[in-house]
């Protein structure tokens, strides 16, 4: 068991805004900030639902808004939808565009690629680092980053590859988020990955409610699960806990330009 308890962790990718933590948000922030888990970035999915993402970050500063439209949700979405998110993105200081990407795994791949490649547009025009969603469609993706340059990268959420996609990402600027994913035993390809790529590219993620760690499946995943899944990435890499630690929050500075100077409101 590695303690934890001088070091501070960011949660890189968690839906603290779903009504799955509705009932007990105050008592479950309570516990992350006990755990020093003192950052969450909470990503956007919907037009409709980002109302809500907001105003609940604003009630909690440990909690940092973005906004985007999701994949699974594109066949709903409409041009008017990203009129509102460029609105948004003038009225708000938001962390990052996201998230946003293609999922090979549902239909209307088409659809999904119109609005990702406009929303990253969006991102440089407002110079936003971007939280990439992917599902069987690193082929798909990667070209698309490839072509575009997204002036500030962003993360490669959930990442789930192996050592050559996750190569890709990393030559392109991006970095990736490590989640439940290396608590699994038979996820040989994207341990060997995590173990090899450079620290300066990794974050740690939830993804909560989804993606229950290992040994906890069929729960809702929480963002207190960031520790263990810490854990199983201090087992597949050579640094010290400590170091490794602080290098992640660094990589999460560096990206989101977090500073003490940039509170968000
Ligand atoms: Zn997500």
């Amino acid at each position: 068991m590695v303690s934890t308890a001088i070091m501070f962790f960011t949660d890189s990718h968690c839906h603290i805004d779903f009504i799955e933590f509705d009932d007990n948000l105050n008592n479950l922030l309570q516990k992350c900030k006990k755990s020093n888990i003192h950052r969450i970035i909470v990503p956007g999915i919907t037009a409709k639902s980002w109302p809500r993402l907001l105003k609940t970050c604003q009630l909690h500063p440990c909690l940092y808004p973005c906004l985007g439209l999701h994949p699974w949700w594109i066949n709903k979405a409409s041009q008017s939808d990203l009129d509102t998110l460029e609105n948004n993105l003038h009225q708000h200081k938001l962390l990052a565009l996201g998230e946003i990407g293609i999922d090979g795994g549902i239909e209307d791949i088409d659809k999904q690629t119109h609005f990702f490649d406009q929303q990253l547009e969006l991102a440089n025009q407002f110079n936003l680092p971007v939280l990439i969603h992917h599902r069987k469609s690193h082929h798909l993706i990667v070209p698309i980053l490839k072509q575009k340059q997204q002036q500030q990268g962003g993360v490669i959420h959930a990442f789930s590859g192996n050592y050559q996609q996750a190569k890709a990402y990393i030559d392109l600027g991006y970095k990736l988020g490590i989640g439940g994913t290396i608590t699994y035993e038979r996820a040989k390809k994207t341990r060997e990955a995590i173990q090899k790529i450079p620290v300066e590219s990794i974050l740690l993620e939830t993804y909560a409610p989804a993606m229950p760690i290992s040994g906890h499946q069929g729960e809702h995943n929480s963002p207190l699960m960031l520790l263990p899944i810490f854990e199983h990435l201090c087992q597949l890499r050579v640094e010290k806990p400590v170091n490794l630690a602080e290098q992640i929050e660094n990589n999460i500075e560096q990206l989101f330009f977090l500073n003490e100077s940039n509170t968000l409101t």
